[in-house]
């Protein structure tokens, strides 16, 4: 890989593991439960809070401004807007005001040593090195998360080779201190996962009254012209070109029928490709339009509850076993859990919300005796 021994030991020299990392499988103590990734654990209103959008969105409106020239160049490259590229990277590190609280080197070597999936990191700690041989970055800002994603807009090392960008010209891939070459990265990685220039990553919209939420499925696809001739209507009155019309969509209702819903094309997925969380999308995408336009979505969420995880997770194994649902036993409430229990609430005349709730489960404990 190119790696010379001095570069080898300087990052090595008085390295130890970081036991305090989550996911390690550590000889002599109990294995702790893995942590959950946020976006799986928390309600859609909680992970999308308002006070939250509306500071990112006001910081973005000034950064929109402040990196104008170079999020046009970047749009013209690599087809994506600026303000989902900036909703990217307010994600990740609050415009980089989240201090990467890591050494990546350190992180790395810990997983690659005592985490649940060495190899994958073992090459990504390689791959650091590699990265600290080329001088992109010096081996003390060479910072990253608890996970290993390093810089601005947070990847790890393999990811840096096939996306990092040197888009200010100065010599280097820096994605922890130029906001360039960083936003650059996050364009190159959503443009290589298939961003359709021009497109939408969402249509907020209004369900009909009699609304199925059990179609609300990334299966169920049809243009945005014929989910409007269902009687799904753009929120806000907004109109949309008759290119856009023709997008294929599918419908996403991320509290089943207590929040908005939505119309998800291609470059949904590819954000979700990014990350794999609806709720990460949500966040991006709606952080994305609030940068231009301040209004929250129009339907809001209701007051509901998550179940706990165990609790999904029986759900999911009853749905299962009836052959409702098919994807993974996770505890979580996702796309395809909500259309099973839509599903199930069909199948036996209940009320239709496709929403894990204690009388549903209730419901199911009963049925399974
Ligand atoms: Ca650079």
């Amino acid at each position: 890989m190119g790696v010379s021994r001095r570069t080898f030991d300087a990052a090595l020299q008085g390295l130890e593991p970081d036991l305090s990392l989550p996911d390690l499988i550590i000889p002599g103590r109990a294995e702790p439960p893995s942590r959950g990734q946020p976006e799986f654990l928390k309600l859609p209103a909680d992970y999308l809070a308002e006070g939250a959008l509306r500071r990112l969105a006001e910081q973005g409106r000034r950064l929109l401004n402040e990196h104008r020239t170079t999020l046009a160049r970047i749009e013209k490259e690599f087809g994506v807007p600026a303000t989902v590229v900036l909703a990217i990277w307010g994600r990740e590190t609050a415009f980089g005001q989240h201090a990467l609280g890591h050494s990546a080197v350190r992180v790395l070597a810990t997983q690659a040593y005592l985490g649940r999936r060495k190899e994958q990191f073992r090459q990504e700690f390689l791959t650091a090195l590699k990265i600290l041989e080329e001088g992109h970055v010096p081996l003390h800002a060479m910072r990253s998360s608890w996970a290993g994603a390093m810089g601005l807009t947070q990847l790890l090392p393999t990811e840096f080779y096939k996306y990092a960008v040197d888009f200010d010209g100065d010599g280097r891939l820096d994605i922890w201190t130029s906001a360039p070459d960083a936003l650059a990265a996050a364009a190159r990685q959503l443009a290589a996962k298939g961003w359709q220039p021009g497109g939408r990553w969402a249509y907020e919209v209004r369900a009909p009254k009699s609304v199925d939420c059990s179609i609300a499925e990334p299966d169920i696809r049809m243009s945005l012209r014929d989910w409007f001739k269902a009687g799904f209507a753009l929120a806000y009155d907004r109109h949309l070109s008759a290119r856009e019309l023709d997008e294929t969509a599918s419908l996403l209702m991320p509290a089943g029928s207590y929040g908005p819903a939505f119309l998800t094309p291609k470059n949904y997925f590819v954000i979700k490709d990014y990350n794999f969380s609806d709720l990460y999308v949500l966040f991006v995408g709606h952080l994305s339009d609030r940068i231009l336009d301040p209004r929250p979505f129009e339907t809001p969420w209701a007051k509901i509850a998550q179940l706990a995880g165990a609790d999904v997770e029986r759900m999911q194994q009853e749905m299962r076993r009836l052959g409702l649902y098919h994807d993974k036993i996770d505890g979580r409430a996702g796309m395809k859990t909500r259309a099973a229990l839509g599903a199930y609430q069909k199948a036996n005349g209940l009320k239709l919300d496709c929403w894990p709730t204690p009388a549903l489960l209730n419901h199911m404990s009963r049925v399974a005796r």
